[in-house]
């Protein structure tokens, strides 16, 4: 299989003033845009395929390096425009609400810890709602890494490096992810992802 850019599930300009047109129009068309295309010369070198990408992330990191690290980018990018909506973040409902409730305590513990794993994430990376062992957890991983190497099945991510919030909030990924969790978590995927 090739890797391919999908196109954003929503408009360049939807999820503004949150994170602007530029920001996402950069980070799709060109940070994203590149993983693809070094990606799939990488898995045509090293005659690395699978039937789907999830598998092909794991068969890349069984090789590692590079393969891994592009293959890698396209999943969590996949994942990470589908975890963010216009006019979503706030409390979620549905099953994904009763969960958090029941493994964070509350709304409110969920994301006190869901903020410190993007901040406390040393450089590039990203931080994950998972599910881990029936319950829900956080997790943060560098550079390219991703919970799809680990038992954990994904659930949300944000992604911490500089390129996703530089422009619009320079070095504040505090607010990046106030924002992040305040006005554009998509709870709809999360609640598919739990099901
Ligand atoms: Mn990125």
């Amino acid at each position: 299989m090739k890797l391919e850019l999908p196109d954003l599930p929503y408009a360049a300009n939807a999820l503004e003033p949150h994170m602007s047109a530029e920001t996402l129009g950069f980070h799709h068309g060109k940070h994203h845009n590149t993983y693809v295309v070094k990606g799939n010369e990488l898995l045509a070198d090293a005659g690395v395929d699978a039937d789907n990408l999830e598998d092909l992330v794991r068969e890349s990191a069984k090789v590692g390096g590079p393969l891994f690290n592009n293959v890698a980018q396209v999943y969590n990018h996949n994942f990470f425009w589908q975890s963010m909506k216009p006019a979503g973040g706030g409390a979620p409902t549905g099953a994904i609400a009763d969960k958090i409730n029941a493994d964070f305590g509350s709304y409110d513990d969920f994301k006190k810890e869901f903020t410190a794993g993007g901040v406390g994430q040393f450089g590039s990376g990203w931080v994950w709602l998972v599910l881990d062992g029936g319950k829900l957890k956080i997790a943060k991983t560098p550079n390219a890494e991703t919970p799809l190497t680990t038992s954990a099945k994904p659930i949300l991510v944000c992604d911490v490096w500089e390129h996703a919030y530089y422009l619009d909030y320079q070095n504040r990924r505090p607010d990046f992810l106030a924002a992040f969790l305040d006005n554009l978590v998509n709870w709809d995927f999360a609640n598919k992802n739990l099901a």
